[in-house]
């Protein structure tokens, strides 16, 4: 997990949050905690798949020898049932069947490691038509402008929250633009969270064209010098046209305003739809150029393989996962220790 948001503040951050007089080794051993206690918190998030996969594994190994095609068969129904999706479980089955038959799998834990190493691989390949990292985008440019979308109630503004939050502590001026202007109450909840993360936000009155808002939201970015821009977007999704239309004038606005902005749009998904949330999100991408995902409340969910269904249909990276409501239930999405947290 990167501590730092992006690499070119991490002499600001050493200086402004943790002090002057910090050795590297120090700052290292601080950054090795941190990762710990996040790694067992990310494990927490992802234990009722955990125990899901590994009650079925056992009752699937229970009283049995070897691996024959009914004991495959049950696998791909567990498989099937944690939401990684069909192809991904044909893949996976292919590499297990493959292994059986060359006697290089003759057990739980040699079957497991297959299973992860499969995983494993669809996420770090799923990259590719997305930006995987904001330290690709050359540091000088500011702000860097990060577009939230998806669709209502799977947790856009609640995601914006966190997000500024952690940025900010990492040593980042952040703004905040608020241009759901379709409810009323988008822009008062946004305002709550702005408040709580000591952030400036920039919102109109219900009903403003959003792309107003955001280009207000750019100038102010820019008077400020303000590193970061998160941008909170509308999620209906009944009138696509008029959708499509408003995200494209805003990626118009923001790209006139500042070099090759927006330079991140994250598309939010909601792990506890599963592959209904996926159908939607697939809409989403149609229409928006998304370049990574969010996937919020893995906490609350036995399926989620969801995060595998999503990087292999979507080709698209997974930035960052929601594992609660609170502040700090945010955490930049880490393929090995989501596939270890799967399996161990
Ligand atoms: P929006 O309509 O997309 O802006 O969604 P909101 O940010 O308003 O969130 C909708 C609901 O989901 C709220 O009750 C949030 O507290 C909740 N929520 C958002 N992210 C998470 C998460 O990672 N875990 C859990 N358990 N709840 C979340
Ligand atoms: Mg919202």
């Amino acid at each position: 997990m990167a501590l730092f948001w992006r690499r070119g503040k991490q002499d600001k951050f050493s200086t402004s949050v943790l002090g002057l007089d910090k050795s590297i080794e120090e700052l290292k051993a601080q950054e090795a905690a941190v990762e710990r206690e996040i790694g067992v918190r990310f494990s927490n998030a992802i234990s009722k798949t955990r125990d899901s996969i590994n009650n079925r594994l056992d009752t699937i190994f229970e009283g049995r020898k070897k691996i024959d095609e009914a004991l495959l068969d049950e696998l791909e129904e567990m498989l099937i049932s944690t939401d990684i999706g069909v192809q991904t479980t044909m893949q996976v089955l292919d590499a297990v069947r493959k292994g059986v038959s060359r006697q290089e799998i003759n057990d739980i834990d040699a079957l497991k490691s297959v299973m992860k190493q499969e995983l494993l691989d669809i996420l770090q390949n799923s990259g590719k038509k997305g930006v995987a990292d904001e330290t690709s985008v050359d540091a000088a440019i500011k702000p860097y402008v990060l577009m939230v979308v998806g669709v209502n109630g799977v947790g856009k503004t609640t995601t914006i929250g966190k997000l500024s939050q952690r940025i900010k502590n990492e040593g980042n001026d952040v703004l905040i633009c608020a241009a759901d202007t379709f409810r009323a109450a988008a822009s008062d909840q946004l305002e709550i969270w702005a408040g709580r993360a000591g952030v400036p936000i920039v919102q109109q009155k219900q009903g403003t064209d959003p792309a107003a808002v955001l280009f207000d939201a750019l100038q102010s970015a820019k008077a400020r010098n303000s590193d970061v821009l998160i941008v909170d977007t509308a999620g209906r999704l009944h009138n696509k046209a008029n959708l499509m239309a408003e995200l494209e004038k805003m990626k118009r606005i923001a790209g006139r305003e500042v070099q090759d902005a927006p330079h991140e749009t994250l598309l939010v998904i909601d792990a506890v739809t599963g592959q209904n949330g996926l159908e939607q999100a697939r809409q989403f991408t149609k229409v928006a150029n998304v370049t990574g995902i969010v996937l919020t409340k893995l906490d609350g969910t036995a399926k989620g393989g969801i995060a595998v269904a999503i990087a292999k249909d979507l080709n698209l990276p997974i930035r960052y996962v929601g594992i609660g409501e609170q502040v700090d239930d945010l955490m930049v999405f880490d393929p090995e220790n989501y596939v270890n947290g799967l399996f161990n």
